[in-house]
């Protein structure tokens, strides 16, 4: 039907027409300088309420202005307290004026929103701790508060937040003011200085927090649920290390007032660096035992040197996102070489070195400058290229470089070509070659780094063979060496099983490296009765990778003792996402002769965990595994199509391929057609086409 193309055509010349700022950027001819917002949130409808105040000096004539706001709804607009002439696209709030160059103005209004992404609510429709949380990058502010898309307008933020008195509510900056009424009460924080939109957050759920002062008197504040106090320790480990580590290697005072730190539940990311509000994964959330193995260090100091590269100085677009993401890679990388040495530091490059050079091996390497770049470049190759840089250069005039680039661009937008230039003027070198190899090229130029590797721990790794040196390897075994060569040895020696390399590996059991063990665990597919008794002792490591890696393979290797295995690791519940109990229920539901009166409660249990109130990561573990056992059930079926359109990709991914695989059987698929009402209209819409 021509009608509606034509229509559509209308529309788009008319609003090109009232728009005339409608492609080009307003930065440079409008500032803003402060969003002052008071907003409210309502947890049943999801709306948000709220009033706001901006004000701007125009820089050059402009006949319009606008504030980016998604799928909004306004009221009251006015300008300089006068009703303004203002017009919404459902993207944007155009305010038309004759905007005369260098005058200010005050723009209030109030305005609704129902955001459908970047305020997501957990636990407040099932059995889990309510929490809601914010998450503002790339362009996504806009969705809950009018604000500004382009990182290159920053503001100062003023925030009140009024909510449930029975919660608690973190933003941005120094909470000023706590006020109750009645039932609600508000929270009312601020900036001192300027930052661009995409990293304005808030969190609301029941914490606690404690305070340390950095070496330099900067706040840091540590959140964590009451359930989780004696995890505040470990959770937060070295924090104030960190921070003075940070600080002092950057050689620039932390640019903002304060900084807090608050985990959540089903995080779309690992973290991200709000200004002053650190949000991060509560899988990170650690008891002493499982800090060893997997802890918020790397993800802590990252976010961290983002408070400098990324949110004090900004790119100005995605072609330069590596002074971001490269930084912050780099910077948590001296940080963790700092707390856990040289040989931990090596080992992580090699690590992203192996990576990397794989890829651009295959003829997939990326340039740093590509928008479009994986984040293994912006993060690993970027990092190396800093590492390189700083090389070439010497510390002094590396650091002398990184200080003179952040005091001249603070608190604004910057390019490569920034960076270059005051690395350029520290050193007075020139930096043609850098840049074409390691920024504008795509080869990752791994001759470079291997030599960054002589004499390290990844030198000695490379050299290891076993298979013709054995005696070398028996001696190295019990040398203190750190773990990957131990780690190699074993590797190598469980390929050859003989006497010799038995006794190795039965004098390796012995060894008192947690590492070593784990990778006694993962290495021996089939375990030879010599070494089955120091094999079993592994069940009662505090590792918990161990733990699960030797249950299972025990298991299958001596069926005869299942029953000894599964009850000596029936309390076991290994890390947050249970990676030993939900692999120990599958084993006690599938083996027959194990308490068979108790079938129907571990079943029970296992569905439980694919329900909405636990964490995703559980819950993907659950219906992996309740697939794999081909014991599917209503409930788990119901809770799987529910979870193909949770928010994180990766979890409603994998959700969707379990998914895909059980509508091929008939049963299923009958089943989720007769039911389809009961789901959510994209979740019919899922169930139709993979039913086809
Ligand atoms: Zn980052």
């Amino acid at each position: 039907m021509k009608i509606i193309c034509f229509v559509k055509k209308i529309i788009l010349i008319f609003s090109l027409l009232s728009n005339p700022l409608l492609s080009a950027q307003q930065t440079g001819k409008v500032d803003f300088k402060t969003l002052t917002a008071a907003v409210s949130i309502d947890t049943l409808t999801r709306k948000v309420q709220g009033s706001v105040q901006f004000t701007f000096q125009v820089n050059e004539n402009v006949d319009s202005v606008f504030i980016d706001a998604k799928k909004m709804s306004f009221n009251k607009v006015k300008l300089n307290n006068q009703l303004a002439k203002s017009q919404t696209d459902g993207d944007k709030l155009w305010i038309y004026d004759k905007f005369k160059a260098h005058e200010n103005y005050l723009l209030t209004f109030e305005y609704t929103a129902t955001p459908y992404k970047t305020l997501y609510f957990v636990g407040w429709d099932n059995a889990g701790s309510n929490q809601m949380w914010t998450q503002g990058q790339g362009k996504d502010t806009s969705h809950w508060l009018p604000s500004f898309d382009d990182v290159n307008e920053k503001i100062t933020l003023d925030l009140t937040i009024s909510f449930n008195k029975k919660y608690q509510v973190i933003a941005n900056g120094l909470l000023m003011d706590e006020k109750e009424n009645g039932n609600l009460k508000s929270w009312h924080y601020t900036m001192k200085n300027q930052m661009s939109s995409y990293l304005i957050a808030m969190v609301i759920g029941k914490y606690q927090s404690k305070i340390e002062v950095s070496q330099s008197g900067i706040p840091i504040q540590y959140y964590f649920e009451p359930q989780d106090a004696d995890k505040m320790e470990p959770t937060y480990r070295y924090s104030k290390r960190i921070f003075d580590f940070l600080e002092t290697k950057i050689g620039v005072p932390f640019p903002w007032q304060d900084y807090k730190m608050i985990p959540v539940r089903d995080f779309l990311y690992a973290g991200m660096e709000n200004t002053t509000l650190t949000i991060f994964s509560d899988q990170f959330v650690v008891d002493s035992t499982s800090f060893d193995e997997r802890n918020f260090v790397n993800v802590n100091a990252h976010e961290l040197a983002h408070q400098w590269f990324g949110n004090f100085v900004t790119a100005k677009s995605s072609t330069h996102h590596w002074l971001q993401e490269g930084f912050a890679t780099f910077y948590a990388l001296l940080a963790e070489k700092e707390l856990f040495g040289n040989d931990y530091f090596y080992w992580k490059l090699y690590d992203s070195y192996t990576k990397l050079s794989v890829l651009s091996l295959q003829g997939q390497g990326e340039s740093l400058l590509n928008p479009k770049a994986s984040s293994l470049t912006y993060y690993e190759k970027g990092a190396w290229a800093l590492l390189m840089l700083q090389k070439r250069m010497g510390e002094e005039a590396f650091g002398k470089a990184i200080r003179q680039y952040l005091q001249e661009y603070a608190f604004g937008n910057v390019d490569t070509d920034d960076f270059i230039k005051e690395v350029e003027k520290a050193s007075g070198r020139d930096l043609k070659e850098f840049v074409q190899t390691w920024l504008s090229d795509t080869y990752f130029p791994k001759e470079e780094v291997i030599k960054y590797f002589d004499g390290t721990l990844v030198d000695d790794y490379s050299k290891i063979d076993c298979v013709n040196n054995f005696q070398t390897c028996e001696k190295r075994m019990n040398e203190s060496v750190y773990y990957p060569i131990k780690q190699r040895i074993i590797e190598q020696v469980s390929k050859n099983l003989n006497d010799y390399s038995i006794e190795l590996l039965n004098k390796a059991f012995a060894l008192p490296d947690e590492k070593v063990r784990q990778s006694l665990a993962e290495n021996l597919d089939s375990i030879p009765s010599a070494l089955l008794l120091n094999y079993e002792t592994l069940l009662s490591d505090s590792n918990f990778e161990t733990v699960e890696s030797a249950l299972f393979r025990l298991w299958k290797n001596s069926p005869e003792k299942r029953t000894v295995y599964l009850d000596q690791t029936n309390q076991v519940y290994g890390f947050n996402d249970l990676n030993v109990r939900i692999l120990w229920l599958s084993l006690a539901i599938i083996t027959p002769e194990y308490e068979q009166n108790e079938k129907g409660v571990f079943y029970e249990e296992l569905v439980n965990y694919t329900n909405e109130n636990q964490p995703y990561q559980v819950r993907e573990k659950a219906f992996q595994y309740l697939f794999d056992i081909q014991l599917v059930n209503r409930q788990m079926l119901d809770n799987l199509v529910h979870a193909t359109v949770h928010p994180v990709w990766q979890f409603s991914k994998s959700s969707k391929t379990v998914l895909k695989e059980l509508m091929k059987e008939a049963t299923y698929k009958d089943y989720l057609m007769q039911n389809i009402l009961q789901f959510s209209p994209s979740e019919q819409r899922l169930i139709k086409s993979l039913s086809e």
